[in-house]
């Protein structure tokens, strides 16, 4: 079974559904409301235990009602919360989400992922012994995100970046991450002017492109390479690229081939569309292997 540390952020979502997405200053009637567990850190986390991963959350929620329900979610999905601590007087993360006309638009309060600090994680560095694969997002702090690449690159633990939401790497964070998935418009922020051919070259087996119902680009060394994904009939893609990260982690953690390795997490990140919120698509590992 492959052990997996995910370093990131639990939150709350607040899902409306709406025909229409309000422009600046209107207001529009909604469908439905719902809240359900996310943040990117969390999803990730839950989709690798749904695969069968032993799975240590490292996180901070706040000391509120969110911060129980994000707890409890954890602990029904399987995944160790020894070291998500409550931070006290402050909120749970949220994120506010409008589907709308066929997409998602989310706003990101970060709250107690705040307190996801290099301080943190070396109070935490128990949980990494053993461990076969670090996950990293963005929706903490940038400084924690060097840090857990410095501990990684020290305990010799690969580490997956998924680099969302969009920031600019540092040139360490990059040489100390084994594994970086940005989706595509991730990828042109995080190397604007260099077009997207030269930037997979740059970093062969290293950098994976999700290109959405498209499939995942890379390049292995010797050519560049696009895995097609499944079609599928989508229903809601919240959470595609979270399923996709956890499920190519738990692939290579159990020592797969890089190409077979991203089949399977193509496999998996298509059946995650196929249903509402970002949790309640995940599949389970049966599921994907029915599928493959
Ligand atoms: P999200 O932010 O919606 O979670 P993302 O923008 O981070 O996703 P995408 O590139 O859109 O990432 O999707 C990640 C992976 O999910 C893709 O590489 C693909 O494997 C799968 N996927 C996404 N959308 C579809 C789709 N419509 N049909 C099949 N597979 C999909």
């Amino acid at each position: 079974m492959a052990k997996i540390i995910v370093v990131g952020s639990s939150s709350i979502d607040l899902v409306v559904t709406s025909s229409k997405r309000p422009g600046a200053g209107e207001t529009v009637l909604g469908e439905s409301f719902k809240t359900v567990p996310g943040g990117k850190g969390a999803n990730q986390a839950v989709a690798a235990a749904r695969l069968g991963a032993d799975v240590t959350m490292i996180g901070r929620v706040g000391d509120d009602t969110f911060g129980e329900s994000i707890l409890n979610n954890f602990k029904k999905n399987h995944v160790s919360t020894r070291y998500v601590e409550p931070v006290t007087h402050m909120e749970s993360g949220t994120a506010h989400i409008v589907l709308a006309e066929g997409d998602n638009s989310i706003v990101v309060v970060k709250a107690a992922n705040n307190e996801v600090t290099p301080a943190y994680i070396d109070q935490s560095l128990d949980a990494f012994e053993g461990a076969g694969m670090v996950m990293i997002q963005q929706e903490i702090p940038v400084e924690t995100v060097t840090h857990v690449s410095r501990v990684c690159k020290r305990l010799n633990i690969p580490l997956l970046l998924n680099p969302a939401p969009a920031r600019a790497l540092e040139d360490e964070v990059i040489q100390n991450a084994a594994y970086i998935t940005p989706n595509e418009h991730e990828a042109e922020i995080l190397f604007s002017g260099l077009p997207v051919s030269e930037a997979l070259r740059k970093y062969p087996n290293k950098l994976f492109i999700t290109e959405g119902s498209k499939g995942v680009r890379y390049f292995d060394g010797a050519k560049e390479v696009l895995v097609p994904s499944y079609q599928v009939e989508a229903v809601d893609t919240t959470g595609a690229g979270d399923t996709f990260n956890a499920a190519f982690a738990v692939a290579l953690a159990e020592g797969k081939p890089v190409y077979e390795s991203v089949r399977f997490a193509n496999r998996a990140a298509s059946l995650s569309v196929t249903k509402f919120g970002a949790q309640g698509g995940m599949p389970v590992r049966e599921e994907v292997e029915a599928q493959m």
